[in-house]
């Protein structure tokens, strides 16, 4: 169970969260959506430590995982984090580059379960390629697949199919759709903002470094309360 209290973040001069407090439950899916520069990926980044807060805590069941010093390598395997740009390595297979950290952090070959999600996922043909013979969105599940043979119990997305041609969004959102199906606790910042309100059990909008409002998808997108969300709504739709 994750849960960020007063999360503050700031890099030099420039503040980007501002005392950032969310709890998710598990199997809930939370979308964070707001204007470019709100600091939605940087939330994100501070959720499995990957970037430093100033203050506050960000608790896993209860422990603060951003005390100096707290080892960080087994948190990044219990919360996967996949990005827009899918970061495969080049020179390697498809499948090569998802049992990679399985062989090295825990020193498993994981085979059977790395196939079974492969064909899960609809790549069981392509597990041999190489990432330039695969399309954006077989490369983006790969990515997903890569996260996911770490068993994470939490998984964060940020913007992952912004670099997709749309053509190629629909298999990507899928792939969410159905990790949601299996009740996996995921936080997304996403534009798509159709997805958002289909699926997200809640919507976090994002500005300025703040949550300036959260709520069901219903009640962010048909009933809004605050007049920055009104604004932000007004300036995408
Ligand atoms: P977008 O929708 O464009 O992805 P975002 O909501 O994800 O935006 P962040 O990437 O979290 O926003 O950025 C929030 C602010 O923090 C921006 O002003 C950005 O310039 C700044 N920022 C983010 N990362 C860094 C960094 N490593 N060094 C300096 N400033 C940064
Ligand atoms: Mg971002």
């Amino acid at each position: 169970r994750l849960a960020l209290r007063g999360v503050t973040k700031s890099f030099g001069e420039v503040s980007v969260l501002h005392g950032i407090d969310l709890a998710v439950q598990p199997g809930e899916m939370v979308c964070l959506i707001g204007a470019s520069g709100s600091g939605k990926s940087t939330l994100l980044r501070c959720m499995n430590g990957l970037e430093p807060v100033d203050d506050g805590e960000v608790l896993l069941d209860g422990v603060d995982i951003a005390e100096p010093g707290f080892d960080l390598a087994p948190i990044r395997q219990q919360i996967g984090i996949v990005f827009q740009s899918f970061n495969l390595f080049p020179h390697m297979t498809a499948y090569d580059n998802v049992a990679l950290a399985p062989r090295r952090v825990l020193g498993e070959d994981a085979r059977d379960r790395i196939e079974a999600l492969f064909a899960r996922f609809g790549l069981a043909q392509h597990m041999r390629k190489y990432p330039d013979q695969l399309s954006g969105g077989q490369q983006q599940r790969v990515a997903v697949i890569r996260a996911l043979a770490m068993r994470p119990h939490t998984m964060l997305f940020d913007e992952i199919t912004s670099a997709l041609d749309p053509e190629l969004v629909g298999e990507v959102l899928d792939v969410l759709r159905s990790l949601r199906d299996d009740g996996m606790t995921m936080v997304l910042a996403t534009h798509e903002m159709g997805f958002a309100r289909e699926l997200a059990d809640r919507i976090c909008f994002m500005d300025q470094g703040v949550i300036a409002e959260e709520g069901t998808p219903d009640v962010i997108f048909s009933n809004p309360q605050k007049e920055r969300t009104k604004q932000f709504l007004a300036s995408i739709l």
